[in-house]
């Protein structure tokens, strides 16, 4: 019996994507095991942080890294060490500033809400936000402008909610927060498999969730510079301590990095592309129907389905189709929001065969019910 039905939760497919109030991905066996071995057992934790160290910057070709619980909490944590540095004294004093550069320069457009609003994982340290440029555009101007009165970093994101803001030039930006002799971060959240573009950019720190792609339990990956990762680090004893990793999520960060290591990325490729083709395929068979594939938004080495009425037919509407989606059982969840014109997005890197089938099923049965 699975854990869904012996509590009576909901069966669900996600095909939306690393998406957190659903419980963001799957992991393998491999990784799965691992964990659970961890979890009976005793570490030394900074034995473990230390593996985690050379496993993920090894895998980044970074100085160093760590992990935190989360990339949330490693925004945070990330922002007190460029307010602290490894001072044991501001370290406890957080999230009382007085005293520090505590002014943390963010594009307009970045300032996103992943679940809260970035802006509070900011303020949680005790660093003030300020905002750069608008909404839909910022320049490396408008950056530089706002670099004035006691700054501590800049912080730049890459994220499939940044649909209105003309992509901002982060090698440039981060130019210019050296110049001023500040830091920068990325909160590259879901890019791990463009981490190696992302360090390109010569960002102090680059943010990665291990609970994404990666499929790991949760937790963050604070990779970079050497003095910035040790202060952040540092934090556990501050501020850091309510966002701590766990055994189960180092253990599992590094197993699946090794898995990551080993994956022939133009093979995974392939086959990513060639599921995304037949579900396209498949789908087009469905009279009422169209779908076409498209690459990842945000660069990341896949595509994913979208899906409208067929105009030639009695067009079903793409909220009603979500909708129905959703309400069935196993209640099936698809990329709905952002999406522009009337269609519905399906990223199926997680989604298995069986599932792909339940989902072409249900898309005829709801067609064939609402044409009647
Ligand atoms: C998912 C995400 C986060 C939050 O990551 P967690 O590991 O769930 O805390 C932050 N920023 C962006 C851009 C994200 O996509």
């Amino acid at each position: 019996m699975t854990i869904q039905d012996k509590y009576k939760l909901t069966n669900l497919i996600n095909a939306r994507g690393t998406f957190t109030p659903l419980g963001v991905s799957r992991s393998t066996s491999t990784i799965c095991d691992a964990v659970v071995e961890a979890l009976s057992g005793y570490f030394i934790i900074d034995e473990l942080q230390d593996l985690a160290n050379k496993s993920i910057s090894g895998f980044a070709a970074a100085e160093a890294a760590t992990v935190t619980h989360c990339t949330a909490s490693a925004i945070t944590v990330s922002i007190a060490a460029t307010m602290t540095g490894t001072s044991q004294a501001r370290i406890a004093a957080l999230p009382d500033t007085t005293g520090m550069a505590n002014c943390v320069v963010i594009p307009a457009g970045h300032c996103v809400d992943y679940g809260h609003s970035i802006l509070q994982a900011i303020r949680i340290s005790g660093a003030k936000p300020v905002i750069a440029g608008s909404a839909e555009n910022c320049t490396l101007d408008e950056i530089e402008q706002q670099i004035t009165e006691n700054p501590a970093c800049c912080l730049l994101l890459v994220s499939s909610k940044l649909v209105e803001c003309e992509a901002i030039d982060f090698a440039g930006a981060i130019n210019i927060a050296h110049k001023h002799g500040i830091p920068a971060i990325i909160d590259g959240a879901a890019q791990d498999f463009r981490i190696s573009e992302l360090m390109l950019t010569r960002a102090d720190l680059v943010l990665l969730s291990a609970q994404k792609y990666l499929a790991s339990p949760t937790a963050g990956l604070v990779i970079g510079q050497k003095n910035l990762v040790a202060a952040v680090r540092a934090q556990e004893k501050g501020i850091g301590r309510a966002m701590k990793a766990t055994k189960e999520a180092i253990i599992g960060a590094v197993v699946a990095i090794e898995e990551r290591e080993k994956l022939n990325l133009d093979v995974w490729k392939s086959a990513q592309q060639e599921k995304v083709n037949n579900f396209v395929t498949r789908v087009n068979n469905i009279e009422g129907l169209s779908a076409r594939s498209e690459p990842d938004p945000t660069g990341l080495p896949f595509s994913r389905a979208l899906i409208q009425g067929d105009n030639s037919q009695s067009a079903i509407d793409a909220e009603i189709l979500a909708n129905h989606l959703k309400s069935g059982k196993p209640s099936i969840w698809v990329i709905d929001q952002n999406m522009a014109k009337r269609e519905l997005g399906f990223e199926l890197v997680q989604v298995n065969d069986d599932e792909i089938v339940t989902i072409i099923n249900r898309l005829g049965e709801i067609v064939s019910d609402n044409s009647e």
